[in-house]
């Protein structure tokens, strides 16, 4: 059994990663934002929580984060373990968390804001189907327009420098101290997040003590 928290700021690669291990290793991907996202897709209440709070320019509570996280661990529906992407948020989350769990390891993706920027602002949404797009690695083949359904391709309104050189000192301030807290019990593992996917992948299992990813049949 194998228990594992990810960290990492937006754009670090942080859902690509848990989810190699998880595929790799079997293990349950537990990813906040995805639980989130199907709530405001199948609309439910919680969903329109969410949803309204978005809407107005603010971050969900930890304590909906909280609530939402528990609900999914007491499923226990892994046979091999889990990684959890999106949790813990604040040090009171993170003592509780490790008193719960017994964790083998917490993985901190770590990007420079310089980086984190170049890659946040490159990011686009089509207009029209809300494909994602990003201009550094994953380009449409006409400029500015949908490879699906031919829209124009927008900025997420909240993709500005301003807006995000907010939330990145928000996110270090939060941070911080659940990375103190989890190094403190020397669990942390800090791999650069900048080389290739498939570079980190090996970074991480090497630091964790992992055996490399199984070659997968093409
Ligand atoms: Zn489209």
């Amino acid at each position: 059994m194998r228990k594992y928290v990810i960290m990492g700021v937006q754009g670090s690669g942080k859902g690509t990663q848990a989810g190699m291990l998880a595929a790799d290793l079997d293990l349950v991907h537990i990813s906040v934002g995805d639980i989130f996202r199907w709530h405001v897709q199948h609309h439910t209440k919680l969903g329109a929580q969410v949803r309204r709070t978005m809407a107005a320019g603010l971050l969900v509570s930890d304590d909906l984060v909280e609530g939402v996280v528990q609900e999914r661990l007491r499923q226990h529906d892994w046979n091999y373990g889990f990684i959890i992407d999106g949790f813990p948020r604040n040090e009171r989350q993170a003592e509780f968390f490790l008193e719960s769990y017994d964790i083998d390891g917490v993985i901190h993706l770590d990007l420079p804001d310089s980086e984190v920027h170049r890659r946040v602002l490159a990011r686009r949404l089509c207009s029209g189907c809300g494909m994602d797009y990003n201009l550094i690695a994953n380009s449409p083949h006409e400029p500015g327009r949908c490879d699906l359904c031919g829209s124009a391709l927008v900025r997420r309104e909240d993709d500005t420098e301003e807006a995000l050189a907010v939330r990145l000192r928000e996110y270090h301030q939060k941070t911080n101290p659940v990375l103190a807290i989890f190094s403190r019990k020397e669990y942390v593992v800090t791999v650069d997040a900048r080389p290739s996917p498939g570079e980190i992948q090996q970074q991480i299992r090497a630091k964790l003590g992992l055996p490399p990813p199984t070659p997968r049949a093409a």
